[in-house]
């Protein structure tokens, strides 16, 4: 991991150039444990971000030198840090734009400074996929015929092979946080992975959108559960956006499958297809 010059707090980055609201989200951040520097300017933002390594960044899209969509291309260049697009537009083709680009999640502006305390805390506290959180409450009497893999087992599970999940040729490691594909690592952003892993770990079973969404905020998400429409939509360009790096990687496309209305599923391959 990268040592942070500002001693043991992680660093934040406020990319934002109106000063009133690039204070405020300091504020927030720094309350929130970090070491937040604040940037005016897009060029600003990406220096800022390949000197201090943040977990956190914020991004408005409107800055005065190079738009926020390309900011975000360029700090995706050098860094997988969390990324909170701050859009100050209603449309939302702007936040969904910025999230085929690689952002990881968006607040509408003008926001609660608790609505995005509540998006970040849940942004950090969903890293260690292979470690289950508290496991869902409600117990789905899926088609769970046979082989699952056992999410959470209590009772300690055996520390390396707990966290591979294979099908086919493709292996996701949750402790490392990598996915392979017949040995070639995937690029996956964070919410990518969280999202393939989520639909790996359900064994072919449907996943709808509106668990998915509370999967890319973190099992944990507290005081601001409503799933919106748009929600629903930022998962839809997350699932494509992985189907095409899928589909580069494994030439599979198929291997999410859309099921109409309802959301999505893995279908289950045998390791020795192909
Ligand atoms: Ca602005």
């Amino acid at each position: 991991m990268n040592s942070v010059a500002a001693g043991d707090r992680r660093a934040a980055v406020v990319i934002e150039d109106d000063l009133d609201i690039r204070n405020l989200l300091c504020a927030v951040l720094e309350q929130g444990g970090f070491a937040a520097s604040g940037a005016a300017t897009g060029r600003e933002g990406v220096d800022a971000v390949r000197q201090e390594h943040p977990a956190v960044v914020t991004l408005d899209i409107g800055l005065p030198d190079i738009d926020g969509y390309e900011v975000l291309r360029r700090i995706r260049t050098t860094s997988d840090c969390y990324v909170i697009v701050l859009s100050g537009r209603t449309d939302e083709m702007d936040v969904l734009t910025a999230l085929q680009a690689g952002a990881d999640d968006y607040v509408l502006k003008p926001f609660r400074p608790r609505e995005l305390r509540a998006r970040i805390d849940a942004m950090l506290r969903r890293p260690r996929i292979g470690q289950p959180v508290a496991p869902p409450a409600t117990v789905t009497p899926g088609p769970s015929g046979g082989t699952a893999p056992a999410p959470a087992a209590t009772t300690g599970p055996p520390p390396d092979a707990a966290d591979l999940l294979r099908n086919g040729n493709l292996v996701l490691d949750g402790e490392a946080r990598t996915a392979t594909c017949s040995g070639v690592e995937l690029p996956l952003t964070k919410t990518e992975f969280n999202l393939l892993h989520e639909l790996l770990r359900s064994n072919g079973a449907v996943r709808t959108k509106e668990e998915l969404v509370r999967v890319s905020r973190g099992r944990e998400y507290r005081g601001y559960n409503f799933v919106s429409r748009t929600d629903e939509r930022a998962i839809e360009v997350h699932i494509a956006n992985l189907r095409q790096k899928l589909a580069r990687t494994s030439g599979d496309p198929d291997l999410i499958t859309t099921v109409r209305g309802v959301g999505f599923r893995i279908m289950p391959r045998s390791s020795t297809s192909r």
